[in-house]
């Protein structure tokens, strides 16, 4: 089935004025994958200066533009990682998930403010039914590069090759463990690392590369497997790349203390895999990244959201499943653009509403302050 990426455009281009009260959701609360932004307290967007908004691109007020849009196509997971969700998550209801229209038409938008990558995530994007119409509709009304990350438990080479020919330019998976005993604890799931592993082989041998791999080590749980993961991106020639334990899990349960450095799992790492820089990186990267230095193929990407904070470089914004744009993943407010995208605006409307969102966005997360607040909305629900 094609989408009509057109189908919820409305007639005509002009700049509203006066936007209608958009809906910033505060603090939503515990469980909150079923909050939504439709429910919140209105509160007025305030519009970013007029010769941003007439600079057609998503700049924010600390000179920072949005290149990359990270689209949560659903909250729904079949896994249940300790770092991430609670076992009794509630999922938001299907009506205020986005549709796979809404979903198109603001990667369309978002491209036309200066967008050049889209991440769809989750949540788990690969149960969503509609996928592959999601795919085959952002590359037809884009030319972005259309990444996605997957938990890689549901992977095919049917599948994989059905989003290849609708334009998926490549996968990122999270394996967290290579160990069946512990996966099963970190995921909750059912699931084994080899059936990840199968996945891992499937996306190298569909070319959906240059592929990378995510962990993220909780102390006491996983913290002594990072040679092990390594190893990975020795064996398949891919970047394996370790994720700072963040302060995003639906349980509230982070604690520094349960983090492991990007500083220290390096140490472990090069205690039997020394690693030299690539300085391949660009300036908008989250992770630092290294190669073997005896010339083993394959890479190792440090992601130190915590610990070595990268916002003066960000270029990202993202979408929640349920139509809410956020400024920065630790953002404790966020905005919701399904209030105007079933209300009838038009393209520019939307546009100028990316615009002024971004303009919001804060210097820095403040992680490292005691005045830090953790967002209610675990990393599940925000796009990670
Ligand atoms: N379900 C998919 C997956 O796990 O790859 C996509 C969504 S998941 C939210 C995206 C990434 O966020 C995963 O690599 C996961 O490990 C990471 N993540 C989730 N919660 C996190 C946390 N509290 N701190 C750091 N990374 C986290
Ligand atoms: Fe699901 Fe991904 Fe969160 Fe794990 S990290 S619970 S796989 S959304």
């Amino acid at each position: 089935m094609q989408f009509d990426v057109r189908e919820t455009e409305s007639a005509g281009d002009a700049i509203a004025l006066s936007l209608p009260q958009f809906r910033a959701v505060e603090d939503v609360g515990r469980n909150a994958a079923t909050k939504s932004g439709l429910d919140a307290t209105p509160e007025q967007l305030p519009a970013a200066p007029a010769h941003i908004r007439a600079g057609g691109r998503m700049m924010d007020s600390h000179g920072r533009t949005i290149l990359d849009l990270r689209i949560s196509i659903t909250d729904r997971c079949n896994f249940r990682c300790v770092y991430c969700m609670e076992p009794d998550v509630q999922f938001q209801p299907r009506e205020n998930v986005m549709t796979p229209s809404e979903i198109i038409r603001m990667a369309r938008v978002a491209q036309s403010l200066g967008v050049r990558k889209i991440r769809l995530t989750g949540g788990e994007p690969t149960l969503h039914p509609q996928l592959t119409d999601i795919i085959s509709g952002i590359r037809a009304a884009t030319d972005v590069e259309i990444a996605m990350i997957s938990n890689g438990s549901l992977l095919t080479r049917q599948k994989l090759s059905a989003w290849k020919r609708a334009g998926l330019d490549r996968m990122t998976i999270s394996i967290d463990s290579v160990r069946a005993d512990r996966f099963a604890r970190v995921t909750r799931s059912t699931v084994t690392p080899e059936d990840v592993i199968a996945g891992i082989e499937m996306c190298v041998a569909e070319g959906l590369t240059p592929l990378k791999l995510n962990a993220v080590l909780v102390r006491g749980q996983n913290d002594d497997e990072a040679v092990e993961l390594a190893r990975l991106a020795r064996r398949f020639g891919v970047e394996m790349r370790f994720i700072e334990y963040m302060p995003l899990d639906s349980a509230h349960a982070w604690d520094r203390s349960l983090m492991v450095t990007a500083r220290e799992t390096r140490a472990a790492v090069e205690a039997v895999f020394p690693l030299t820089p690539t300085n391949m990186d660009d300036s908008h990267s989250t992770a630092r990244t290294y190669r073997f230095m005896d010339g083993a193929p394959g890479r190792i990407g440090f992601i130190a959201p915590v610990s070595i904070p990268f916002c003066g470089a960000c270029s990202r914004l993202r979408l929640t499943a349920d139509g809410n744009v956020r400024p920065c993943l630790f953002s404790t407010k966020e905005w919701s653009v399904m209030t105007l995208l079933r209300g009838g605006a038009s393209d520019a409307e939307l546009a100028n509403f990316l615009i002024d969102v971004t303009w919001t966005k804060l210097a820095g997360h403040n992680i490292a302050s005691p005045d830090f607040v953790q967002p209610e909305r675990p990393m599940s629900a925000v796009g990670g």
